[in-house]
């Protein structure tokens, strides 16, 4: 079945207004502003509401989730420096736009969803986007141990702590990036696996995300 929704001359053109604002606050590199540029977020709304889909804000998807703000995807996707053919765990799918963002970059993504519903709108919708993400349902903050090890990790939910077990689960090299905090406000944080048991963690910006809830968070 082909995809219902068109990408007309009206969204592309809010499309790139909308890579420029990033620009402006501050995302500087160019492969994820491409990205950005390229991906068709009013696909992840009712079509009532595309006139909101290219404003940089987050937008509810529905089971009291969100599609998250193009900055912070943009943000978060940067801080991963990702590379061809990298292999990305990605907690908290949602709707899939920033698993759509990954792809495009060249990553080969492995994501997880622990709302049913989400999971089941979202393996329909990105396939017929063109877009191929290996999907899994379940409890992401213990990472997904037998598909591991990635050469990335992204969470989209934010976390009390950073769990061990997702650290374990990276190559050394390897880049976390996951906002901590509490249920109103969390600091982005990324940690970069050095060798086997040597991290090197770095806070910035602060953030409000929904909560990652599962064994290893909420
Ligand atoms: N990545 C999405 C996007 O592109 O807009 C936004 C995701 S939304 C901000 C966070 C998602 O994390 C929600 O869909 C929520 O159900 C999911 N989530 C929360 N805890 C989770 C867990 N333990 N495992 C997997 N997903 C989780």
């Amino acid at each position: 079945m082909a995809y219902k929704y068109i990408d007309n001359y009206r969204e592309q053109g809010a499309r790139k207004k909308l890579v420029e604002l990033l620009k402006v606050k501050g995302i500087e590199d160019e492969e994820v502003l491409k990205a950005i540029g390229k991906v068709p977020r009013h696909f992840f709304f009712d079509e009532t509401f595309w006139n909101q889909a290219y404003r940089d804000i987050a937008f509810p998807i529905g089971e009291g989730q969100t599609i998250s703000q193009p900055y912070t995807v943009a943000y978060q996707t940067q801080l991963l420096h990702i590379k061809k053919g990298d292999k990305v765990l990605e907690i908290g799918t949602g709707c899939g736009y920033q698993t759509c963002i990954l792809l495009e970059l060249g990553a080969k993504v492995y994501t997880i969803e622990r709302q049913e519903k989400l999971y089941e709108r979202t393996i329909q919708v990105l396939p017929r986007m063109g877009y191929k993400p290996e999907f899994f349902l379940g409890d992401g903050s213990k990472g997904i141990a037998n598909q591991a090890p990635y050469d990335k990790i992204i969470v989209t939910a934010g976390a009390p702590t950073v769990p061990d077990v997702l650290l374990s689960q990276l190559n050394i090299g390897g880049i976390l990036v996951i906002p901590v905090g509490d249920e109103s406000t969390q600091k982005m944080v990324t940690v970069l696996k050095v060798g086997e048991n040597d991290y090197e963690k770095i806070v910035l910006d602060t953030f409000r995300f929904v909560p990652l809830v599962g064994e290893k968070a909420w």
